[in-house]
């Protein structure tokens, strides 16, 4: 089902609702998708149209896997409430906060900083991103020494400290031991908010957490909830299956802003 086909449905508590809610994700939903991570941007005409609408909302927040500093400066907007690291982080009073829960593992993390430090193979480079610590070692001298040496150290590392190890793409991650994603994100955004009405619009595998969370707070009683999914030519299918409704692509997502500004603003007259 589109959007469209559930302005009258599923969508009119948006409107019609006291405290009405939009969570979105970033990459891929306010931001079209660019070969290198680096060079995506909002566009213009959703930056407008979120500006307008956190003038007419209770919240509207940004939720993003990128760190929360990298994702406030590239939507760079007063009023929006934003969440990075998955939820790990809040943007406050122009700093990065962690989450409360996150901060029982912040002398962790300082500790396990010191302790890879102190291991580190020549080129390997410490990324101190508050919640999180990144070890990347895509500039290692010895590339063959990372799997074999480093990661065991890594992990002893990780375990002794009560963290956990991820990998990725020449980067290894810690992470505190919590079960925080961008659904719990927008469980705690709606409580927080105390929201009647709510969407949350997101593209991608680690989005399916909260479309699936809409349909549970609905089911609770807690908030009408609502799950936009973004589709495009390779949209997982867990985000197909997990969401309410869909918009097509970035401008889809737009026009679903726009839709919604002039329905609340009509609404308010
Ligand atoms: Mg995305």
């Amino acid at each position: 089902m589109t959007w469209r086909d559930a302005t009258e449905t599923l969508l009119a508590p948006l409107i019609t609702s006291e405290r009405v809610g939009l969570i979105t994700d970033m990459d891929g939903t306010l931001a079209p998708i660019v070969p290198n991570p680096e060079d995506a941007y909002p566009t213009d005409r959703s930056k407008e149209l979120l500006a307008q609408l956190s003038d007419h909302l209770a919240l509207v927040a940004a939720v993003s896997g990128r760190p929360v500093a990298d994702l406030h400066a590239r939507l760079d907007l007063p009023g929006l409430v934003y969440s990075g690291n998955h939820g790990l982080e809040r943007w406050e009073n122009d700093a990065v906060a962690v989450a409360p829960l996150v901060r029982d593992y912040t002398d962790a993390l300082q500790h396990a900083k010191i302790a890879v430090e102190a291991i580190a193979p020549e080129g390997v480079m410490i990324e101190d991103k508050g919640a999180t610590l990144s070890v990347h070692y895509r500039n290692a001298a010895v590339p063959a020494e990372i799997n074999l040496l480093f990661e065991p150290k890594l992990r002893d590392i990780a375990d002794k400290h009560n963290l956990r190890l991820f990998s990725g793409r020449k980067v290894f991650e810690l992470r505190p031991p919590l079960d925080i994603d961008k659904g719990t994100v927008f469980k705690q955004l709606v409580e927080e908010y105390d929201l009647d009405a709510a969407v949350y619009i997101g593209d991608d595998t680690t989005d399916a957490d909260a479309l699936k969370m809409a349909g549970q707070l609905r089911d609770e009683g807690i908030c009408h909830a609502v799950g936009m999914g973004v589709q495009s030519d390779d949209t997982p299918s867990v985000v197909l299956i997990s969401a309410d409704c869909l918009a097509a692509g970035v401008e889809g997502v737009e026009d679903f802003l726009d839709w919604l500004l002039k329905a609340v603003m009509a609404s308010s007259i």
